[in-house]
C-alpha cells in the first residue's frame, strides 16, 4: 500500500486547499459584473453610492441587458439615461475570458483557448449535434486529481475559476454562435456538461454561483435538466450538489475494482466504490426519467473484461442506482501510459450492459483532431510564473 508522507502525498488524499480569492481588483479598478448575483450588483450599486430603490431597479435592467440581450457596453443601454451610463462604465466593467485560439475540427467540433486576467490559460468547447448543442465547461485551470489516463491531470498549476470565468465561457459561447438574445427556442447551445478541465466539486462555490445564474429564467435561462455536472466522485460535496445546484450528476467511475480504481483515479484512495455508489443512490432528484450518468473510459485489458461488465452491473443493481453507462473510447494523448480496448470489445461490453437493461452507448469522440475530446485538454499555463493566489496541487 502506498503511504502519504509529507514530502509525497498520494495525489487525490489531500483535499486542496482553497484559497479564498477576493474578486481579484482590475488594473484599472473597475468591477466585473459577470459572475455576480442580481443581488451582489444591488449591493455593489449601492456601495457605489445609489439610493437602495435605485439600486434594484438598476440591477434588473443591467441583468437584463448582461444576460438577455448579451450587452457588454454600457452605451447601448437604452433604459438608462445617456448622460447615467458613464457613472456605470467608470465603475463597472462587462467582459469576457480573453480568446488566445480558436479552432475548429473536421466535425465541427470548437475549442477556444482561453486566458484568465492572471494569465492562466484553460479551455473550452462546443459540440454540435444534429438535435442539440452542448457546451463542455471548465471549472479549474489544471486539475488536481491526476487520473493516469487523463492529460488534464498531468497539469502541475491548478487554480480554481472564479464564477466570473465559468459563466463568462457560456456568454462567449452565445458570442461565438450569435445567440443574442437570449430565446428559449431554436438554440444551438442547448446543454451544458461541467466536463472541461478540473474537478467542478473542488471548486463547489464558484460552480455553484456560476451554474445558478446561467439557470436563472430572466437570463440565459438553461434548465438544470440540460445541465450536467461530472465528477470523479467527491463524495462528500455530492449531497449539496443535489441540493444546491440540482443538476443531472455524472459519476467517472472508470472502473469497478478497489486495486484498479486506486491507480487510474487516484481520489479512490480516499473515497470507494462502495461509498461513492451510496452517495449517489442518495443523490437529490435522481431517479429514473433522470438517471445519473456512469462514465467508464476504456482501457485496454485494464478495466474493459467482460467480468468487469458483469460486476457494473452488479453494483448499479445492487445499489439500485437509477443508472446509464456511457462508455468512453479512451482518447490518446502524448505520453499517455494506455490504449484504448478495441471496438469488438468495446461492443462486448456494452453488450453485457444494455442486456441487464441499462442503457449504455459508445460516445463518439469529437474534437479528437483539435485535442478537443474528452480526457486531452491541457494548456501551457503550467510553464508560466506561479500566480500568488494559485492552489496548488499536492506534489
Ligand atoms: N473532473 C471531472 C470532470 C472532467 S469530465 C471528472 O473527472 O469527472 C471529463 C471526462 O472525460 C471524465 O469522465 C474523465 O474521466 C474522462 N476522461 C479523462 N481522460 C480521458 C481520456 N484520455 N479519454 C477518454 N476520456 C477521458
Ligand atoms: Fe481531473 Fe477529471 Fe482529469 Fe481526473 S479525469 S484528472 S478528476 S479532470
Amino acid at each position: 500500500m502506498t503511504v502519504a508522507t509529507a514530502l509525497m502525498p498520494i495525489p487525490g488524499l489531500i483535499d486542496p486547499v482553497p484559497v479564498a480569492r477576493p474578486l481579484a481588483p482590475r488594473a484599472d479598478g473597475r468591477v466585473e459584473l459577470i459572475g455576480m448575483s442580481k443581488d451582489a450588483i444591488r449591493n455593489a450599486l449601492e456601495t457605489e453610492g445609489l439610493e437602495a430603490k435605485q439600486a434594484k431597479l438598476r440591477a434588473k435592467q443591467l441583468w437584463h441587458w448582461i444576460y438577455n440581450r448579451g450587452v457588454s457596453d454600457f452605451a447601448a443601454m437604452t433604459d438608462i439615461a445617456k448622460v447615467q451610463q458613464p457613472w456605470f462604465a467608470e465603475r463597472f466593467v462587462i467582459s469576457r475570458p480573453e480568446v488566445i485560439e480558436a479552432q475548429v475540427s473536421s466535425d465541427g467540433t470548437r475549442k477556444w483557448l482561453l486566458r484568465t486576467h492572471d494569465g492562466n490559460d484553460y479551455e473550452m468547447v462546443f459540440i454540435p449535434d444534429a438535435d442539440r448543442g452542448t457546451l463542455c465547461v471548465s471549472s479549474q485551470v489544471g486539475c488536481t486529481l491526476n487520473c493516469t489516463f487523463c492529460h488534464t491531470g498531468t497539469m502541475r498549476l491548478v487554480r480554481n475559476l472564479e464564477s466570473s470565468e465559468i459563466v463568462g465561457q457560456v456568454m462567449l459561447a452565445r458570442d461565438a454562435l450569435s445567440e443574442w438574445p437570449s430565446r428559449p427556442e431554436g438554440r444551438m447551445l442547448t446543454n451544458i456538461v461541467m466536463m472541461g478541465m478540473g474537478e467542478p466539486l473542488y471548486n463547489f462555490n464558484n460552480v455553484r454561483d456560476a451554474l445558478k445564474i446561467v439557470m436563472d429564467g430572466d437570463g440565459l435561462g438553461l434548465s438544470k435538466r440540460r445541465i450536467t455536472l461530472s465528477t470523479s466522485g467527491v463524495v462528500p460535496m455530492m449531497a449539496r450538489a443535489g441540493a444546491e445546484i440540482g443538476v443531472n450528476l455524472a459519476v467517472s467511475l472508470h472502473s469497478v475494482r478497489k486495486e484498479i480504481r486506486d491507480e487510474i483515479v487516484p481520489l479512490n484512495r480516499k473515497y470507494g466504490i462502495e461509498q461513492l455508489l451510496e452517495a449517489c443512490a442518495a443523490y437529490p432528484g435522481a431517479n429514473n426519467a433522470r438517471r445519473i450518468t456512469f462514465e467508464y473510459v476504456m482501457l485496454k485489458d485494464k478495466n474493459d473484461s467482460d467480468a468487469d461488465a458483469r460486476e457494473l452491473v452488479r453494483l448499479i443493481r445492487k445499489y439500485d442506482l437509477p443508472a446509464k453507462v456511457n462508455l468512453i473510447p479512451f482518447n490518446p494523448w502524448p505520453g499517455a501510459a494506455y490504449e484504448c480496448s478495441a471496438p469488438e470489445r468495446i461492443r462486448a461490453f456494452s453488450n453485457i450492459v444494455f442486456e441487464a437493461g441499462i442503457s449504455a452507448p459508445v460516445r463518439t469522440p469529437r474534437g479528437r483532431d483539435i485535442d478537443a475530446a474528452c480526457g486531452q485538454l491541457k494548456t501551457a499555463s503550467e510553464r508560466q510564473r506561479k500566480p500568488r493566489e494559485a492552489v496548488v496541487a499536492p506534489a
